[in-house]
């Protein structure tokens, strides 16, 4: 297996084992690099009382301090990996809503790659929140993708996270039909492109009863026809049973897309890796 750039630990709300563990198991599974890449949404950088407001599940706050602490674990832990390149990283949510501390984490020396992501759209929740019944369903995912268009054309990331996380929790995911917002998604992998940045796998779909990969092949095939050759693979682990879940058939999936090799990042220097 070569690689999981997309991990979450202890460090995040919602996810849990310690950077020691997931060592353990990577090496097991013999990965080759890693990035911890825990959650900070950056709309939320400091603790709730900051707002004025108290700790509730709908809502990460802190994304300063998680970034702190998992940084911290990380570097602490990066000369005794074994054989398993720990890289150092974040997940973060909605950069375009405050763009500057997104920079302060980019650019703090510690850092190798930054997911860039849209977990919510402006002043409403997380998409795992939303209540579908009562959503205009093709125009929620137009907004999402809008959302994931000014990411995209922001700086401070590396790679564009699950590309499709807002159709994540919709009542019949795989049935809806992307057709019309092709035109939208062609537009945000153009601007990835352009950049020179990467897209990922996410394969924590993989573990659902229907299962998907966030973004499917059609789309995977769509970013390669368009010249992208930056990416990356990911289980989107936030338990460490889910470490190496997937990796091989995501793999595949690479390969049946063109693929010959995959990215990953050293302080945002991009590597390549043959497939
Ligand atoms: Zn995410
Ligand atoms: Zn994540």
């Amino acid at each position: 297996m070569l690689m999981n750039l997309h991990t979450h630990t202890h460090h995040s709300p919602d996810a849990d084992d310690t950077v020691a563990e997931r060592i353990a198991e990577a090496n097991r599974l013999g990965l080759r690099f890693m990035a911890v890449t825990d959650h900070v949404e950056i709309n939320r950088f400091y603790p709730a009382e900051y707002y004025g407001e108290t700790e509730s599940e709908e809502y990460f706050y802190d994304g300063g301090g998680v970034f702190e602490r998992s940084a911290a674990e990380v570097c602490a832990l990066q000369q005794e990996s074994g054989n398993v390149r720990l890289l150092c990283g974040a997940e973060i949510g909605q950069i375009p809503q405050d763009p500057e501390r997104s920079a302060q984490i980019f650019n703090d020396p510690r850092t190798d790659i930054v997911i860039g992501s849209v977990h919510e759209l402006p002043g409403r929740p997380d998409f795992y929140f939303l209540h579908y019944d009562e959503e205009d369903i093709p125009a929620l995912v137009t907004a999402y993708f809008e959302e994931v268009c000014r990411l995209a054309q922001t700086d401070c990331w590396d790679v564009l996270g699950h590309l499709t996380y807002g159709l994540r929790y919709l009542p019949n995911r795989r049935a809806y039909d992307l057709t019309p917002h092709l035109e939208l998604i062609d537009r945000i992998l153009r601007t990835v492109i352009a950049k020179d940045k990467a897209i990922e796998l996410n394969g924590s779909g993989l573990r659902k009863p229907q299962p998907y990969i966030d973004p499917d092949l059609t789309l995977v095939r769509r970013y390669y026809e368009l010249g992208g050759r930056n990416l990356t693979i990911s289980t989107d682990a936030h338990n460490t049973k889910y470490l190496g879940y997937g990796l091989y058939l995501l793999e595949d999936m690479a390969r049946t897309a063109g693929f010959t090799e995959l990215t990953w990042f050293e302080k945002h220097q991009m590597q390549k890796v043959k497939l």
